[in-house]
């Protein structure tokens, strides 16, 4: 199993130039019907996903592959498992065609994101067009926490990130020196 390692926009040094190049570039449509590269980065985000216990999802350019694929938990949040076989779904070029209902705020973590949470509003329902990880298109609501995921995720394709929200910002005290370096604070 081919696991890559998660990008992320800064280390204890400061800001990660190559990872952020990387993450903020937009991701390229998969080709349909899927080719056999797709299919292979499925996998390999399949299998960077699973046995995680720190994430709800992930996006393929967060592990260096600028595709839209995004794969995410869709049952087992809050018994703190590791993500088996059978707790997620893949989407390949998911477009939100719908978003209903008054956005909601929380606060969010991001693998690329590392030690910040940071407050973000989403829509609590919307639909989405896709394929499938068999490349089968679908049309399919998500709610709640998944809806929220599934727009983290997306963001993730179109280069943005938590950091780009406007939303109250948290971390540890102990990293208050790096994080006032990052972001510009006094
Ligand atoms: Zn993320």
């Amino acid at each position: 199993m081919a696991k890559n390692r998660v990008l992320t926009l800064w280390d204890e040094e400061g800001v990660n130039e190559k990872d952020t190049a990387v993450l903020r570039k937009k991701s390229a449509e998969v080709p349909v019907p899927l080719d056999k590269e797709s299919r292979s980065a499925v996998q390999t985000l399949i299998d960077s996903f699973v046995g995680r216990d720190d994430a709800s999802g992930l996006a393929a350019p967060q592990i260096g592959i600028s595709k839209r694929i995004i794969v995410f938990r869709n049952k087992g949040f809050d018994e703190k498992r590791k993500v088996t076989p059978d707790d997620f779904e893949v989407l390949i070029n998911p477009r939100i065609t719908q978003a209903r209902g008054e956005k909601v705020t929380m606060s969010e973590g991001c693998l690329s994101c590392p030690e910040i949470q940071i407050e973000v509003s989403r829509f609590p329902e919307i639909k989405v067009r896709a394929l499938n990880a068999q490349g089968e298109k679908i049309s399919k609501r998500y709610l709640n926490y998944v809806a929220r995921v599934i727009q983290h995720e997306i963001d993730h394709l179109d280069g943005k990130l938590i950091v780009d929200y406007e939303g109250d910002i948290y971390y540890p005290k102990s990293k208050e020196k790096l994080f006032n370096k990052l972001f510009g604070g006094t």
